[in-house]
């Protein structure tokens, strides 16, 4: 009887209690920031910031008091502003900070707790099937067999947890937000030409947002029940969907709208993106490979910053080299006749082989063509391409830069509205430009050979290089004037 009541008592309480994480460096870095925003006193502050500094972070100073000088250095150098602090980890005035890497995400007690409670419920509910399996499975294979079986229902359970209507609300607004912009700058503008508006029209239509991540649609999300979550945002092309995985949710509060916002365009412009344009193209009869500089009159020329007619000569993003190109056509060769050794058999095969592969690269100028590069680590957000050969960098600079159009009008029309501020101007520069110091080779100052260009360069050229963005965020006095920068482009 005593056995039974011991039994009946530990049973519930064990399996509910421990959902309490201790907070990791990150956590304790926003708190921090939050207490140096709510003292009064100079010296608390001073403390506060430097409690910070001493843990790799940083942040715009006291916001109350000095608001014109902060925002004069932002916007004369974000790059270099944010970088500083060579981590990149800058919190702005109202301690936001979007963090790109999953390990960092992984190690919030907010995530924490929740994948807890997440797999507390699991458990029950495994529990609560397990009369399915019948006498003569043992307990381990009844559970594994259950999660198989009841995978679908399993994986809704952890999403729930993280997308929550507040969540989604918040981010399906500024989704349709962004379109909606796009949809009425393409049908208005006088720089794209009029026989290209219904296709961008279309495409940019016919993207949706997908906020269902799971192993078999949406893999790169890498979440679906694995530690630490995916932390990204990604457009799939092949499937028109705009996919934005768990980590990114878990972060969500301490993600600055406009940043967000910035995020949300700069996927849905890979929808329209000169490389994408070309490689529909290259299915019709008489493709036409000078497609995407045609469609946007003199930006990518103006993005790449170099001379001749595509502005590749000595420019400052990278293009495709020929070598490049060369080694790649080897690679997918080699790839095809392993994969399908019967088919190129015989060398006139290999030969047609050899020759579509270059007819696709020469059809799609503006698309990254290189070989693979087997050392980045795809869980790495700072990571990046190290083969010896660049490649192009005008699609993601295009979508920075488009993303930049977009959000800069949308702010501009909240500033009419009386919405947004000089103050949430220059937080909006300090979290983007943070949220991009992160990613790619982080605070380097030479550029890489990845497909993204460095931070430095996606803030101070890609975004500052679209005036509507810029003063918008309350910079008045042109672009930035540092190494790489200082040019205005014309987008739509
Ligand atoms: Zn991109």
């Amino acid at each position: 009887m005593s056995h039974l009541l011991f039994f009946l008592l530990l049973l519930p309480t064990s399996s509910r209690a421990s959902c309490n994480a201790s907070p990791s460096r990150l956590d304790l870095a926003y708190s921090q920031c939050d207490k140096m925003h709510s003292a009064t006193l100079p010296k608390d502050i001073a403390r506060a910031l430097g409690d910070l500094q001493r843990e790799g972070f940083c942040a715009t100073p006291d916001q109350q008091r000095a608001t014109a000088a902060p925002l004069k250095a932002i916007c004369a150098e974000p790059g270099k502003f944010i970088c500083s602090n060579k981590t990149g980890l800058f919190f702005n005035s109202q301690c936001q900070l979007e963090l790109v890497e999953s390990k960092d995400i992984g190690e919030l007690a907010s995530y924490k707790n929740e994948e807890c409670a997440f797999d507390q419920e699991k458990a029950d509910f495994i529990q609560k099937h397990r009369a399915e399996c019948g006498s003569a499975w043992s307990g381990k294979d009844c559970e594994d067999h259950l999660k198989v079986i009841y995978a679908a229902d399993i994986l809704k359970m952890e999403r729930l947890h993280f997308y929550t209507p507040e969540r989604v609300a918040r981010v399906k607004a500024y989704f349709d937000r962004a379109k909606q912009k796009f949809i009425d700058l393409i049908t208005a503008s006088s720089l794209v030409p009029e026989y290209q508006k219904p296709l961008l029209l279309s495409r940019i239509q016919g993207t949706e947002l997908f906020l269902d991540p799971n192993a078999d649609k949406t893999p790169e999300c890498m979440n679906a029940g694995l530690n630490p979550p995916g932390s990204e945002f990604y457009n799939d092309i092949s499937r028109s969907i705009v996919v934005v995985c768990l980590g990114v949710m878990a972060n969500l509060e301490r993600t600055n709208p406009q940043s967000l916002l910035l995020t949300m365009a700069h996927e849905l412009s890979h929808s329209i993106d000169p490389c994408v344009l070309e490689a529909t193209e290259m299915m019709a009869l008489h493709p036409d490979p000078g497609l995407g500089k045609k469609t946007y009159p003199g930006l990518l020329q103006c993005l790449r910053g170099g001379r001749g007619t595509d502005g590749c000569q000595s420019s400052i993003l990278n293009c495709n080299s020929p070598k490049g190109i060369a080694d790649a056509i080897v690679e997918f060769e080699n790839k095809a006749i392993k994969d399908n050794p019967l088919q190129f058999a015989n060398s006139p095969d290999r030969d047609q082989l050899e020759h579509d592969l270059a007819f696709e690269m020469n059809a799609t100028p503006d698309c990254s063509h290189g070989k693979s590069d087997q050392n980045t680590e795809s869980m790495n957000a700072a990571d990046f391409r190290k083969d010896p050969e660049p490649v192009e960098q005008i699609g993601e600079s295009f979508a920075d830069f488009m993303g930049a159009e977009i959000a800069g009008r949308i702010a501009a029309e909240d500033a009419a509205r009386g919405t947004f501020n000089a103050k949430d101007g220059m937080d909006a520069l300090v979290a983007t430009a943070a949220s991009f110091a992160q990613l790619h080779g982080g605070c380097r100052q030479e550029n890489t050979h990845d497909e993204h260009p460095i931070g430095i360069l996606r803030i101070n050229r890609d975004i500052m290089s679209n005036q509507n963005y810029r003063e918008a965020m309350g910079c008045m006095n042109g672009p930035p004037v540092s190494k790489g920068a200082g040019t205005t482009c014309k987008g739509l």
